[in-house]
């Protein structure tokens, strides 16, 4: 049986010494793990099309136990983010993160669009890879059922205060009269703004806003720190990611 859909290699891993096993979030059906053969792949022009990172219009081949790429047609590739290591890095980050968050065997389109337009940001150039990052973070755990609670105050319900604390463990916000540092992380009211229209506001628009140097630093941790212990896991690629000198 075959299963045609979009979808971006976001994970590959080298199977002995000829095949790669390819991990492709789709937007029909989600995380698909299928094999390249290397053979196939040369014969029918696929090496590019199956890359990390490469955006295609797929043909797999389901078997009983494994998938199989029959074809891979080009969509788009993102080579630009080459130009700049934080993008690059970012971009992979991200790939393993949206990899953890994938449902299998369920469509993904809204998962799938939020990534190719990260990574699209980030290779144009039209959005720092530190905005990218804490709103692809924020956005893909509330699309996969991790959403916060950024409404009000848990305690007292006052939507705002000047500065509020938020709990990446429980996504909840406190303000200033009932939360402290015990409840979480300090955030100045632009930064928990930003989080709300991260989260709230429509699918095509969750990139449009802009904040001060240290909002963003503020927003980039509450994001990263609320990805970790929502997936409860730590990632290669953000590790590799943080280790990179600031420019
Ligand atoms: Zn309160």
């Amino acid at each position: 049986m075959n299963l045609e859909t979009d979808g971006l290699v976001i994970r590959e891993q080298k199977i002995g010494e000829n095949d790669r096993l390819i991990f492709v979030l789709t937007s029909k059906y989600g995380l698909i793990r299928a094999f390249v053969r290397r053979a196939n792949a040369v014969k029918s022009n696929m090496l590019a099309t199956t890359q990390l990172l490469s955006y295609s219009d797929f043909v797999f081949y389901k078997g009983k136990n494994s998938y199989s790429v029959n074809s891979a047609q080009p969509k788009a590739s993102f080579f630009k983010l080459n130009e700049d290591i934080e993008a690059m890095s970012t971009a992979f980050y991200l790939a393993e993160l949206f990899g953890e968050l994938a449902p299998e065997n369920h469509e993904a389109e809204d998962l799938l669009k939020l990534l190719l337009n990260s990574l699209y940001l980030m290779a144009e150039k039209k959005r720092s890879p530190s905005q990218v990052k804490a709103t692809a973070e924020l956005r893909a755990l509330s699309n996969s059922g991790y959403m916060p609670n950024l409404v009000a105050c848990e305690h007292c319900g006052a939507y705002e205060s000047d500065i509020m604390f938020f709990n990446p463990a429980s996504g909840l916000l406190y303000c200033s009269d009932c939360g402290g540092p015990a409840d979480g992380m300090q955030l100045s009211l632009s930064a928990v703004t930003a989080m709300r229209f991260i989260c709230y506001s429509e699918e095509k628009k969750v990139f449009n806003f802009s904040l001060s140097d240290a909002a963003m630093v503020e927003l980039n941790q509450a994001a990263e720190q609320f990805a970790l212990q929502q997936t409860g896991r730590n990632y290669k690629t953000l590790d590799f990611l943080k280790s990179i000198p600031k420019g």
